[in-house]
C-alpha cells in the first residue's frame, strides 16, 4: 500500500469498521501489539507482492537502481511511472506491477523477492501501515504520526504466534534507516500539503522535483554542469560531498527544493546576493505592473 491509498482509505478506515475493508480501524502506537510472521514455506508465500500501489522513496531509489547496477534513467524507464501525489501536486515514482503477469511485482520470485535487502520501505513496514495527521488544537500545526493494522484476506501471516510491537517490528525491518533518509522528501510533501490544492506549483518546479527526488545522475549534471553554481553559493565541504555520493546528495537536494520552491532558508546553499537582487527587482517590477494593469481596468469601469 503506498502514501496515496493511506491518504484516501485512513480517514474512513478510522471513522468506522466498513466491510472488505483492510485497513483494521485500530489506531497503533509505537509499544501497541500485534501477532504476524511471514516466511518462506508459509501459504500464501509471494501472494502480496502483486497489484501494489508502491511509491517509491527517494532512497528506495537509490538502493535499488545500485542494487540492480543501474543508472536511475534506466532503472524509472524501466520499472517505473511518473504520477502525481494527490492534493500535493507532487510528482512520484510508482513502481510498476507486470500487467501480463497478472500485476506481480517485477522483483517477485518462487523463492521471494529478488531485490530483499534493498526492498522498498512500504514492503519493509507492511501489513503496518503509518499515516500522520496535522493536529488541530493543542500543537496545532504539527504533524502526528500513528500506525494501523493493513489485514487482507489472503494473509496468513496472522494466524501465526510470533508476537511483535509496532517499533520491534519497525527494528527488524530497518524502518528506522529509511525513516531517517526519507523524512526531508516527507516534509516537503507534507509542507506542500498544508498549501492545499489552490497553489498550484509551476511546471518548472515540479520538474525540479522530479529530478532532485528521483534520479541522482541527472541532479548532479544540473549542478556542475549547468549555471546552477553561479546562482547559489554552497560550501565547498557540501561540494566535494554530494560529487561522487548518491546519498548525500539526495539529502541535498532536500535542503535545496525546500530554498528554490518554499522560499525556506538553508545553511548549506543560499542565492548569491547579486541573484537575490535581481529576484526581488523582477517580483517588484512584476507587482507594479500587475497593479497599473488592475488601475486601468477600474478606470475602463467608471
Ligand atoms: S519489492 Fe519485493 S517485497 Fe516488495 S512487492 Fe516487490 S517482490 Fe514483494
Ligand atoms: S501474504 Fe502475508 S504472510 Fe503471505 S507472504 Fe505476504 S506478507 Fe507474508
Amino acid at each position: 500500500m503506498g502514501l496515496k491509498d493511506i491518504e484516501k482509505r485512513i480517514d474512513q478506515a478510522l471513522k468506522k469498521d466498513r466491510p472488505g475493508s483492510p485497513i483494521q480501524p485500530v489506531r497503533l502506537e509505537r509499544d501497541s501489539e500485534f501477532k504476524f510472521r511471514c516466511y518462506p514455506g508459509i501459504s500464501c508465500f509471494t501472494n502480496c507482492c502483486r497489484n501494489m500501489n508502491i511509491i517509491l522513496t527517494p532512497y528506495d531509489i537509490i538502493r535499488i537502481k545500485t542494487r540492480l547496477g543501474l543508472t536511475s534513467d534506466l532503472f524509472l524507464r524501466l520499472y517505473t511511472k511518473p504520477e502525481i501525489l494527490g492534493i500535493t501536486g507532487l510528482p512520484v515514482a510508482r513502481l510498476l506491477m507486470l500487467e501480463e503477469l497478472d500485476g506481480k511485482c517485477p522483483f517477485v520470485t518462487p523463492d521471494g523477492c529478488q531485490i530483499y535487502t534493498d526492498r522498498p520501505v512500504s514492503c519493509r513496514y507492511y501489513p503496518i501501515g503509518i499515516a500522520s495527521l496535522r493536529q488541530q488544537e493543542k500543537h496545532a500545526g504539527e504533524e502526528e504520526e500513528f500506525f494501523f493494522v493493513v489485514k487482507e484476506e489472503h494473509c496468513k501471516g496472522f494466524e501465526e504466534p510470533t508476537s511483535w510491537t509496532v517499533d520491534s517490528w519497525r527494528a527488524d525491518q530497518e524502518a528506522d534507516l529509511y525513516d531517517a533518509m526519507n523524512r526531508g522528501w516527507l516534509e516537503l510533501i507534507l509542507r506542500k500539503r498544508s498549501f492545499g490544492e489552490e497553489t498550484e506549483m509551476p511546471p518548472r518546479a515540479r520538474e525540479l522535483f522530479y529530478m532532485a527526488t528521483t534520479n541522482m545522475e541527472r541532479f548532479r549534471k544540473f549542478i556542475f554542469e549547468s549555471r546552477f553554481l553561479d546562482t547559489y553559493i554552497i560550501k565547498e565541504t557540501v561540494l566535494k560531498r554530494i560529487l561522487n555520493d548518491d546519498v548525500e546528495l539526495m539529502k541535498f537536494g532536500f535542503n535545496y527544493l525546500n530554498v528554490a520552491i518554499f522560499g525556506a532558508e538553508s545553511d548549506i546553499i543560499k542565492l548569491k546576493p547579486e541573484i537575490l537582487d535581481k529576484t526581488v527587482k523582477q517580483i517588484i517590477k512584476k507587482r507594479k505592473k500587475r497593479q497599473k494593469r488592475l488601475e486601468r481596468i477600474k478606470k475602463g469601469r467608471r
